[in-house]
């Protein structure tokens, strides 16, 4: 039987960041994951434009003072990340529009894009430091966990039948989390009957390190930029049946279609690479913890990803629960015991919901073309864009710079 401190379950960027965090502190850490190690990809031939992580982050300015904290920062930033200053969201039925600027805030940034895979290898790589208190599970799954007799501990066995002792199990498996179902935590979901196609794209003209979004009546369609001037990491929501006929065109179709979607803002849709297609879901856990048990990340909350907010409610998570796992392990406290963890849902639940709330908001107003909702939402544009004071709030809101922030994320 071996003995973890934690255990975790899913080694995305979640998971991974809580285990990095947590081994910092000095606690045994199980870090079980289902997929095997990817190999590289052995294609030399791969076009610039392919070789891009289809997958890329917004990432808010809360989540980079996480790896901050964390001293990964400096190396996601030398594995590439692309600033983002300003940000252009127009209405595609109206002439409503608002621009935000990290000028305006006096900031030097509004975020940041960055590859899946550059926030993972820098993330791995910091693990390496502590192998002496770090286990890796993989690929394995859990088959079965239960409390021991006198709730001290959670008894988990593996596929590959390792059998686990631990103080707690934590879940940072994603959406379709299996722990969240064996525990029997209700989970509600609802089905946006949207999809997202993402895809790197060079463009004729420099995105200007600008973040652009088109409010189509089918979705919204996003344009992040990334390191290369002319190159963008685009998200494309729209409703499924549309989604599947864009993603099924010859190249060449694909890219008209695109550019007349984006207005034509930055010129010719000159080339693209591989499209992927991912189902819009969002989905909320009634409650985070249990005894010796939380749920992190998607597994606890997946969102509409308008504004990519995600991974950076995800981190903020990792942020909480730091706080209050690691404080009760320094004072020698039960740190898998429910009320300790009460105070981290209590933490993350309200600002999720709001996040929630707000994502639905949008997505109901914008995809609305009543005549009057449409009047209301570009008139709503067009003064909110005039309001400087209203606009900063927004921005610093967004950018993961005010409300009530986890100490990891200040
Ligand atoms: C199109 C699209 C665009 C997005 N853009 C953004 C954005 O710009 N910014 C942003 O913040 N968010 C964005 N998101 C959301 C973001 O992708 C998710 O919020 C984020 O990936 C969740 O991270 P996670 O680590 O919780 O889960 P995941 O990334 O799903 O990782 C889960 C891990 O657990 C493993 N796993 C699964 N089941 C098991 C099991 N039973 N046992 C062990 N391991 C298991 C998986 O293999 C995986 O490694 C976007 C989402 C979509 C669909």
């Amino acid at each position: 039987m071996q003995h973890h401190d934690v255990l975790i379950a899913g080694s995305g960027i979640v998971g991974t960041t809580l285990a990095l965090s947590l081994l910092k502190a000095g606690m045994r850490v199980g870090l079980i994951e289902a997929m095997p190690i990817a190999t590289p990809s052995q294609n030399h031939e791969k076009m610039p434009i392919d070789a891009i992580d289809l997958r890329v982050f917004a990432l808010t300015r809360a989540s980079e003072r996480i790896f901050r904290h964390l001293s990964i920062w400096d190396n996601i930033v030398a594995a590439g990340i692309s600033p983002f200053r300003q940000m252009h969201v127009w209405d595609a039925s109206g002439s409503g529009e608002i621009h935000f600027d990290c000028s305006d805030i006096t900031e030097p940034t509004l975020g940041y894009i960055v590859e899946q895979r550059a926030i993972q290898t820098s993330l791995l790589a910091a693990l390496q430091h502590y192998n002496s208190l770090l286990t890796w599970y993989r690929p394995a799954k859990i088959q079965q966990f239960a409390l021991t007799h006198d709730a001290t501990a959670m008894q988990v066995q593996l596929n590959d039948n390792n059998q686990l002792i631990t103080r707690l199990l934590i879940s940072a498996e994603g959406a379709n989390s299996s722990i969240r179902s064996a525990a029997g935590i209700p989970y509600t979901t609802h089905d946006y009957a949207q999809q997202a196609i993402v895809a790197t794209i060079h463009t004729e003209f420099p995105h200007q390190e600008t973040a652009w979004q088109r409010f189509l009546p089918t979705g919204p369609l996003a344009f992040l930029p990334l390191a290369n001037p002319h190159y963008c990491s685009i998200v494309w929501s729209a409703d499924t049946p549309i989604a599947q006929k864009l993603i099924a065109l010859p190249k060449q179709e694909f890219l008209t279609q695109l550019e007349q979607a984006i207005a034509g803002q930055l010129g010719q849709i000159i080339n693209c690479g591989e499209r992927a297609l991912f189902p819009l879901k969002r989905g909320h856990a009634h409650h985070y913890v249990q005894s010796r048990l939380a749920l992190i990340g998607d597994a606890a909350h997946s969102v509409h990803p308008l504004a990519g907010q995600g991974v950076n409610l995800g981190l903020l998570d990792v942020a909480s629960l730091s706080e209050v796992v690691i404080k009760a392990h320094r004072l020698s406290r039960d740190f898998g015991h429910v009320h300790i963890l009460k105070r981290h849902e209590r933490w993350r639940k309200a600002n999720t919901l709001t996040v929630m709330t707000a994502m639905d908001g949008f997505k109901y107003l914008f995809g609305n073309q009543q005549p009057v909702l449409s009047w209301l939402r570009n008139q709503g544009l067009i003064m909110t864009n005039a309001l400087p004071l209203v606009k900063k709030t927004m921005m610093r809101h967004a950018m993961g710079l005010s409300g009530d922030l986890p100490p990891m994320a200040k």
